[in-house]
């Protein structure tokens, strides 16, 4: 059975681009006859804004996106990330590492890290360190549903964090463990994971998980040019006009629905657009922008 999820992170309200990413993995999964859980990417508490998870999850239902099961939540789950950062230990899939943001600029040319504390002796009980993932692999391919066939070459992986120095859990490890747990099967997000996906993708090779088949649909860009987002201060979506919303994201999913519906109630614009869904008619890059 197909398994989709969205997985927003409390860090600012929905904007049109999250509307974009939930209603594709809403439609696609109900498409398939499958089930769409949410869960709350609550892992990083410096960045989360007070109420937000509250205003996601009322905005999601204003605009008729149902979940299957209970909300998971990520920060109550560090039980589950510490005993699979343990279990990588075991396997000698990781590697303590000290070095700062600072250190990895100036030694290499650019961000990415260039395994530097692999060959350091380290005693990360007597420290506190960041925990890497020993990426041996040359590159990572698989055949994305949207973009077609993706190959990340190592360089572009790297050896990524697992737990970051100040302890919190990295996005990809919480990210790897939850899919597998919730039994997600089907992810469909924004382009902007692409190389996130790469990693997931290695972490569930490592662990022996479930593979996953994902869809990566275009990311919306505002008028200048950026990426909608929550650190651009995208504007947060209107659950008055929730039907409206829901006609113009399916418009620019490349679904052309009905005109007739544009001021049904989402339920029934859900309900055709569900029976009409097209997931190769996503375009692959959307020919509008939104304020
Ligand atoms: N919570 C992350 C975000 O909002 C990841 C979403 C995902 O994995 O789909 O960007
Ligand atoms: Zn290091």
């Amino acid at each position: 059975m197909y398994v989709g999820r969205f997985a927003p992170s409390p860090s600012g309200a929905l904007h049109f681009g999250s509307l974009l990413a939930a209603l594709a993995s809403y439609v696609d999964a109900k498409h398939n006859a499958g089930l769409w859980r949410l869960r709350i990417d609550d892992i990083d508490p410096p960045r989360e804004v007070a109420g937000a998870s509250q205003g996601i999850i009322e905005t999601l239902k204003a605009h008729g996106l149902h979940w299957d099961g209970e909300i998971i939540y990520q920060s109550q789950r560090y039980q589950m990330y510490q005993d699979t950062l343990a279990a990588l230990k075991e396997v000698d899939l990781v590697y303590p590492c000290l070095c700062s943001r600072k250190d990895i600029t100036k030694r290499c040319a650019s961000t990415l890290y260039d395994g530097h504390c692999r060959a350091r002796l380290i005693d990360s009980a007597a420290m506190q360190c960041a925990w890497r993932f020993k990426n041996s692999r040359t590159s990572v391919k698989w055949m994305d549903v949207v973009c077609g066939l993706q190959i990340y070459k190592r360089s572009k992986t790297t050896d990524f964090i697992l737990q970051r120095k100040d302890q919190i859990w990295a996005y990809q490890l919480a990210v790897a463990v939850d899919d597998a747990q919730m039994g997600i099967n089907n992810i469909v997000r924004g382009s902007d994971l692409l190389s996130e996906s790469a990693k997931q993708i290695l972490l569930i090779e490592a662990l022996n998980l479930n593979s996953i088949v994902f869809a990566h649909i275009p990311v919306i860009n505002n008028r200048a040019g950026q990426k909608l987002s929550k650190q651009n201060l995208a504007r947060a979506l209107n659950c008055e006009t929730a039907n409206e919303n829901i006609y113009r994201a399916l418009q620019v999913l490349g679904q052309k629905p009905d005109p007739r519906l544009k001021k049904a109630k989402v339920e029934d614009i859900l309900h055709q657009a569900i029976i009409d869904w097209r997931l190769q008619n996503i375009p692959l890059s959307y020919a509008t922008t939104i304020d």
